[in-house]
């Protein structure tokens, strides 16, 4: 190839990848993200009602009420840390929801928006408010990163040959919808699902912490529960255990990233 051809090439590409990237709040790493915002929380939006109406919630009033509880907690921690960081707009188009689906699977979730919903089934693992909010802030952090713009486009790229989102919605809706299940590892087959890269989980780790000690709850908890978390480890782990190992290398960086989390704790 020609110098300038070669230049010429260059400069596409990187046009191409300032168009498409852009930045992980509070952590500044450069993403990809061939999906608007708003094309992402239409379809989470869409998808998180169709969940409701095909799943029965808890009848259990108590442990729903700790769901949104610590839930309302931790979305105000965010909220408050969001405005006084000058970073409020990267939480426009927010709708908040916190649900408890009755299910025996130890899983939880939260799509793009805010739409966090927790499975019965992880309630023993996670025991207490601060154990839950370990999960709730680290899947919250994920949502905040908006760490599923990022994995969506992956796919987009590595499943449907990079189509844009709302063409592959109208041309194929079955494949697209799939995909996105898989993302939140949602009625599909384990294999089918996508689990994060170990930098978006070290992202939501270290900022699910800072959240989680906002909110007013001790994060040291995280130890205790990711500890719990890898004694189920074996021949069928927990649905959460097996996108996220709790494994040595999670838990030397949850016990380096605890001295700047404490510096949010607030009692
Ligand atoms: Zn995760």
């Amino acid at each position: 190839m020609k110098k300038t051809q070669a230049r010429f090439l260059f400069l596409i590409i990187a046009a191409f990848m300032l168009q498409t990237c852009s930045l992980v709040p509070l952590t500044g790493r450069r993403q990809l993200s061939l999906v608007s915002d708003a094309e992402m929380l239409s379809m989470s939006f869409s998808q998180y009602d169709q969940f409701l109406k095909e799943n029965r919630m808890s009848s259990n009033s108590a442990d729903r009420n700790e769901v949104k509880r610590v839930g309302r907690n931790i979305q105000n921690a965010v909220t408050t840390y969001f405005a006084r960081n000058d970073m409020s707009q990267g939480l426009n188009g927010f709708a908040w929801e916190f649900n408890l689906v009755e299910n025996k699977e130890a899983n939880a979730w939260c799509m793009p928006g805010g739409k966090v919903m927790v499975y019965s089934g992880i309630l023993p693992l996670t025991r207490d408010e601060a154990g839950l909010a370990v999960v709730l802030g680290h899947e919250i952090a994920h949502a905040v990163a908006k760490h599923s713009n990022e994995r969506m486009s992956q796919a987009l790229i590595s499943q449907l040959g990079g189509q844009v989102l709302a063409q592959a919605l109208k041309q194929k809706p079955r494949q697209t919808q799939q995909i996105w299940m898989g993302l939140f590892g949602v009625g599909v087959q384990l294999g089918a699902v996508l689990p994060y890269n170990r930098l978006q989980e070290g992202e939501a780790d270290r900022l699910g912490l800072i959240f989680m000690a906002m909110a007013g709850y001790d994060p040291h908890a995280a130890i205790p529960f990711w500890q719990r978390m890898s004694q189920k480890a074996g021949a069928q782990p927990p649905e959460f255990l097996s996108t996220h190992p709790a494994d040595k290398k999670r838990m030397t960086k949850i016990i380096a990233a605890m001295p700047e989390a404490m510096r949010y704790y607030r009692k």
